[in-house]
């Protein structure tokens, strides 16, 4: 067993059961989001609204995102009396309801109320669960989405396991700024001692970050490949690449052409905005599903930081494995539900670069392996179901899984 450029290679057993075999690692998968809002920046839903959504609908971790800000001082939210506002009198009492209202801090007149937003302390001691026999569990993880521009675009990424607000940067370009951002993030980490990473969100998003630009900033090791905010244009234009093939020609450059540059590794998230029945960016629509030791935010980033985790938008792995020689999964198939699995990748024949984002193989059916041939600069899987996501992103959209790039080790 040996680490692959970055995927690690476990046991067939030990994915499959969840149980360590003898010379593995005990690991689980966490189900997690990495990029929601709250009434903190602009989500419409209370903080704790917002993670006990996660913490009841089978999530481990979740990062409340916001923008340019922590939950971490005190912060009074108008109660939208009048109806116009992102905080309606009934929402007020549905907290109540819910926490108590010992939980629920308001001040001011009827009429011109203010809520205390609670902070991410207060949140933790709210809604976190401890797991137990090694399952369940809930956990938040601090971050914020650091949210720039440049001449108008946006350039947002999302700083995870990072604990103080970090600045929005102004630089000449939009590859100085993911960088400087990027490079900002690893310095909190280096300061706080713990691992932390940062992942570029919905390049598309107002075709703010061009695939040459993921390619160029080595710093940037993670993006989003599905962002379930309707705006983010996941699937390109006629003008610009989906999300997934800006994902294969930064693969093929940073591999092929640049040479020596770090995989990029895909998330899924919600980029949730919205709680209360608005469709354009609910929850549960892309997440992440991360083989980590433990549910604890170092273990977690590391996990992330690894390779080790894929992105889903409905599709569950079963086993996950990548060793020297092939690149395996099996989905935990649903009766009556089809899949297909699809290796994809890029390959170099004779110093040339071949077909970017290529299909190398393809199977219908919940398992499939690849066995490398030595030409390949990485590999990628993508699984899509034949069910149809019950939140859908665009109409009709299945439900699928993507997993990390692996670059065989022959290279
Ligand atoms: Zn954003
Ligand atoms: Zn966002």
């Amino acid at each position: 067993m040996r680490t692959i450029h970055g995927l690690t290679a476990l046991s067939t057993l030990l994915a499959a059961c969840g149980a360590a075999s003898p010379d593995a690692e005990q690991t689980r998968w966490l189900k997690g989001n990495t990029h929601t809002h709250t009434l903190w920046s602009d989500g419409d839903g209370a903080p704790e609204q917002v993670a006990a959504w996660y913490a009841d609908n089978g999530y481990q971790f979740l990062v409340l995102s916001d923008h340019n800000t922590y939950q971490d001082h005190e912060r009074w939210f108008p109660v939208a009396e009048d109806g116009v506002g992102r905080l309606k009198p009934s929402e007020v009492d549905a907290l109540i309801t819910r926490f108590g209202a010992q939980s629920v801090d308001l001040r001011g007149e009827p009429g011109d109320r203010e809520m205390r937003l609670r902070t991410l302390d207060e949140l933790k001691a709210q809604v976190e669960v401890t797991p137990t026999g090694g399952a369940g569990g809930f956990l938040l993880l601090p971050g914020e989405e650091v949210t720039s521009s440049f001449q108008g675009k946006p350039v947002h990424i999302n700083a995870v396991n990072t604990d103080g607000v970090l600045p929005a940067l102004e630089r000449a370009s939009i590859v100085e700024l993911m960088t400087d951002t990027m490079r900002s993030i690893e310095e909190a980490g280096a300061a706080s001692g713990r691992p932390v990473f940062g992942h570029l969100n919905h390049p598309n998003f107002g075709w703010g970050v061009t695939w040459e630009e993921v390619a160029a900033v080595k710093e940037d090791r993670f993006f989003e490949v599905y962002n379930g905010h309707r705006s983010t244009r996941n699937e390109g234009d006629s003008e610009h690449p989906s999300t997934e093939d800006l994902w294969d020609r930064a693969l093929a450059r940073r591999l092929g052409e640049l040479g020596g540059l770090p995989l990029l590794y895909g998330v899924a998230t919600d980029d949730a905005h919205h709680y209360y029945g608005n469709l354009t960016s609910p929850t549960g629509r892309g997440w992440v599903m991360v083989r980590a030791t433990s549910l604890d935010r170092d273990a977690v980033t590391e996990a992330m930081n690894r390779g080790d985790f894929y992105a889903s938008s409905g599709v569950t792995l079963k086993d996950l494995e990548v060793s020297d020689e092939a690149y395996r999964l099996e989905v935990e198939a649903d009766e009556g539900v089809t899949y297909r699995i699809r290796f994809i990748g890029t390959r170099q024949l004779d110093g040339a670069l071949g077909t970017v984002g290529e299909e190398l193989a393809a199977t219908d059916g919940p398992a499939a392996e690849y066995r490398f041939k030595g030409d390949e600069l990485y590999v990628r899987a993508q699984v899509t179901s034949s069910r149809l996501h019950p939140k859908p992103y665009l109409e009709g959209d299945r439900e699928m899984a993507w997993t990390q790039p692996a670059t065989p080790s022959a290279r």
